[in-house]
């Protein structure tokens, strides 16, 4: 049967021991490490380069179940133990690349293209490692496995993921999210798909505590990226990028972080185009992080030598309020092996970064802020050259984010001098008036 062809395990990341991926289990018994899935990359080699990309290509937009979803379109390559009739699929993925024209010349680039993985269901790039764990929880619970429900701790973007797919696969969901740090539409999405919201008075990390002792039984499963089945899904976001490039490798990716599993999805996805001899180089990889919430830079800093978890400060980049990230060694090994750079950005350039980019057509989350800033700064120390391709990752739509919108424009953002700032103009219905103000306006414009 073809779809025993390809096999993929849980191995701890320094090798100690492996365990299939329907058992139920998060940490290496031996050393304490998080696991990752491991594909067997000999068989995978059995199929020519040309052959995958054909394969793949072949893939997109095709509404045969399940390969039309981006993540799906490469099951060979992510998750092959699940039978695509237990996958729990919205077709996620292939979103748009925007062309960053404008905002790309206002730096003296020409080849910045921003990676559109907000414009998806629930409105963040968290939906591509979530389909593949639902699914898998499916499958296991086809196969006859106790499962009473799936639960993580989140920043808001993980628990309106999990909760949807739970919802489409008719499976309980729990969220831990931490009381009054999350945006009014992060919590409103699990309340609406009817999950169990649990707002807990602590912030992510506690969250995060919870969650773990919990699910400690096994007889709820864990959801957070340090279960390494989201990571897979999340890989498939440089097999896309290389797609939309006509499988032609970019210079440099920018990625926000927080909890970091996503740095290392990003990097195994290229580490696997490279060891499958699809690609002959790497791209650089730069992670962003939020000054009020900065452990790996900090760490960067001493060339990764030390290490520090922090407690972070607030930050509008809420999502990535993290100060102990599950998923460091992984992240910071994908940095070495990427030629990584850290680049932190304080609440002013990342508010003032996703506004500048707004003027020119884009709709930032305060996430994709700090990754536009760090690249701005980047630029300035020319640590990224202008003849660069770059990409940056946009990983939430700035609709879920309408606070951090309103607060910028009314300049209402703690520390933030809001210089892109725009406010309605407040007139009677009076044509002359209303003349007036506009000759004013477009005037300031036309500077
Ligand atoms: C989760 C998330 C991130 C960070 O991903 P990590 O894997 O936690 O580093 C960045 N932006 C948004 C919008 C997110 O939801
Ligand atoms: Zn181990």
């Amino acid at each position: 049967m073809s779809r025993k062809r390809f096999s993929a395990v849980f191995r701890c990341i320094n090798g100690c021991e492996e365990h299939p991926l329907d058992e139920i289990v998060y940490r290496c018994s031996v050393c304490g490490s998080l696991l990752e899935v491991r594909h067997d990359i000999d068989k995978l080699r059995k199929k020519k380069p040309a052959e995958w990309k054909a394969l793949f290509d072949g893939r997109v937009m095709t509404t045969k179940w399940p390969y039309g979803s981006g993540v799906w379109g490469k099951k060979e390559w992510v998750c092959p133990e699940v039978d695509n009739e237990n996958v729990v699929s919205m077709f996620e993925g292939n979103t748009n690349l925007f062309w960053a024209r404008r905002f790309g010349k206002m730096l003296g680039m020409d080849d910045l293209w921003v990676k559109m993985c907000g414009n998806s269901h629930t409105g963040s790039f968290k939906d591509l490692g979530m389909t593949v764990l639902v699914s898998m929880v499916n499958e296991m619970i086809a196969r006859g496995k106790k499962i009473q429900a799936v639960a993580c701790a989140s920043t808001g973007d993980t628990s309106a993921a999990l909760a949807a797919y739970c919802a489409y696969a008719g499976i309980p969901s729990i969220v831990f999210l931490p009381a009054n740090k999350i945006s009014t539409a992060q919590l409103v999405q699990p309340m609406a798909n009817n999950a169990i919201v649990m707002s807990l008075d602590t912030d992510f990390d506690g969250c995060m505590r919870v969650v773990q002792e919990i699910t400690k039984d096994n007889s709820i499963y864990l959801a957070n990226s340090m279960n390494s089945l989201r990571v897979e899904g999340q890989k498939s976001i440089s097999i896309e990028l290389l797609q939309q490039f006509n499988w032609q490798v970019p210079d440099t990716i920018v990625i926000p972080g927080g909890n970091l599993g996503n740095v290392s999805a990003l990097g195994n996805g290229f580490t696997m185009l490279y060891d499958l001899r699809v690609i002959r180089k790497k791209p650089r990889i730069v992670l962003a992080q939020a000054e009020k919430a900065n452990p790996l830079y900090r760490s960067y800093r001493t060339g990764f030598e030390q290490w520090e978890s922090i407690t972070p400060e607030k930050t509008l980049a809420s999502a990535i309020q993290i100060g102990d990230p599950v998923s460091r060694d992984k992240a910071i090994r994908t940095l070495k092996e990427f030629d990584g750079v850290v680049e932190q950005a304080s609440e002013e350039e990342l508010a003032n970064a996703a506004a500048l980019a707004d003027r020119t057509g884009m709709y930032s989350c305060p996430h994709t802020g700090v990754a536009l800033a760090a690249l701005i700064k980047l630029v300035e120390k020319k640590v990224i050259s202008k003849k660069e391709r770059v990409i940056v990752i946009s990983t939430a739509h700035g609709l879920k984010f309408s606070e951090f919108k309103v607060g910028y424009h009314e300049g209402t953002l703690a520390g933030v001098s809001s210089t892109y700032a725009n406010k309605p103009i407040m007139l009677p219905p009076d044509a002359g008036r209303v003349r007036e103000a506009l000759d004013r306006e477009l005037a300031a414009r036309a500077k």
